[in-house]
């Protein structure tokens, strides 16, 4: 008798791991696991998505007009080379299935993103993980892993979880040496956060091959509506369109969003308060002899000499309240990597780390 059988690839899928939110026996917890803004979601978000709430018996309009226009007029993009998604992960999944299937290669990195190899096996293409060097992205790596069939690379810039970035010169020798027929996916979640970085956007603006991922999840603080964008050549964005659900973004998903994107002073605030965390906090957790690289993100990855000493790391920042996340998924049984908070929560961080420091050496 024949059974019920799903897709190739479907049957490869483990699910995907959030960062921890609960701590046994703790009532506030410090979530410092998911790379959240520590300055919560913005006003103007939560006033325009308060009031599009009154209009929500009605559905939402199906093209995204109105927030497109505005991501169209923030980042100087043309608004008919916008996509929007249900986070930036319905993006990519837009770019994955639309462009590849059983039989296709998708490439990403050694440390990229959890979510790469399960996006390419929803697809049911095959998987192609590629080496980095000392936990940075290798576009010769990349390059040399390029087949016939070959459809997409997914890559993130700044990089999840290890905090390094390409530099823009990288990614466009990476871009021009791609074949025709592969796309380059440059994941900007983390973008904001690098000084001076667009994103990639000016990258795709005259090329056919590259599409750029952005997220309202990270420094807008509105990880809990799940709206993303991306920004690529038009027939690409035409062909997506097709698999979008129509209805895929919510009257109150599209207004919250809106309102945030032109909200240009919160973006400006959370990132300078980011830039001071991160710099205080990274040189803190080296003064602590945990091993760290210059993050570009929102996050640091503190890197200890074995798991059995992350271990021990977290256990006494789960003990003052606090939750990071550990990446041994990632590669990095010895990581831990921490959302940077605001100047109390930072400070907390390293009052817990120095501690549990002081008390091994007593
Ligand atoms: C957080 C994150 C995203 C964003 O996902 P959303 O679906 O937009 O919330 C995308 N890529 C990377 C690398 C991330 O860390």
């Amino acid at each position: 008798m024949r059974s019920i059988t799903p897709q190739p690839g479907i049957m490869d899928i483990a699910l995907y791991q959030g960062g921890q939110s609960h701590l046994a026996g703790v009532d506030h917890v410090l979530k410092l696991s998911s790379n959240e803004n520590p300055l919560g979601a913005p006003a103007s978000a939560i006033k325009a998505l308060s009031e599009a709430a009154v209009g929500m018996h009605l559905y939402p309009p199906t093209d995204h007009a109105a927030l497109r226009d505005a991501i169209g007029d923030v980042w100087e993009v043309d608004p008919d080379r916008v996509i929007c998604g249900v986070g930036s992960d319905e993006v990519l999944q837009f770019v994955t299935q639309a462009f590849s299937g059983p039989g296709d290669e998708i490439i990403y990195t050694e440390h990229g993103f959890s979510m790469y190899p399960i996006l390419t096996s929803m697809a049911g293409a095959t998987r192609v993980c590629v080496p980095e060097v000392e936990r940075v992205v290798d576009v010769d790596a990349i390059l040399s892993a390029v087949t016939d069939r070959t459809r997409v690379v997914l890559l993130a810039n700044p990089a999840n979880p290890t905090g390094t970035m390409l530099p823009e010169g990288e990614l466009e020798r990476l871009a021009d040496a791609l074949p025709s027929y592969v796309i380059l996916v440059i994941d900007g979640a983390y973008a904001e956060f690098a000084a001076g970085y667009d994103g990639g956007i000016s990258l795709a603006k005259d090329r056919d091959n590259v599409l750029v991922t952005r997220t309202f999840s990270k420094i807008y603080g509105l990880g809990g509506l799940r709206v993303g964008w991306g920004y690529g050549p038009q027939q690409m964005i035409d062909v997506m369109t097709r698999i979008r659900q129509p209805f895929n973004l919510s009257v109150v998903q599209l207004a919250a969003a809106e309102a945030a994107v032109r909200d240009r002073n919160w973006v400006k605030q959370c990132a300078m308060l980011n830039l001071e965390q991160r710099a205080r906090l990274t040189g803190a957790v080296r003064q602590l002899g945990l091993a760290c690289d210059e993050s570009h993100a929102n996050f640091v990855l503190a890197r200890a000499a074995d798991s059995h000493e992350a271990d021990a790391a977290e256990a006494a920042l789960n003990a003052a309240g606090i939750l990071v996340r550990r990446v041994a998924g990632y590669g990095f049984p010895e990581g831990l990597r921490i959302t940077v908070g605001d100047a109390e929560q930072t400070g907390r961080v390293i009052d817990a780390l120095t501690k549990w420091r002081e008390g091994a050496a007593a």
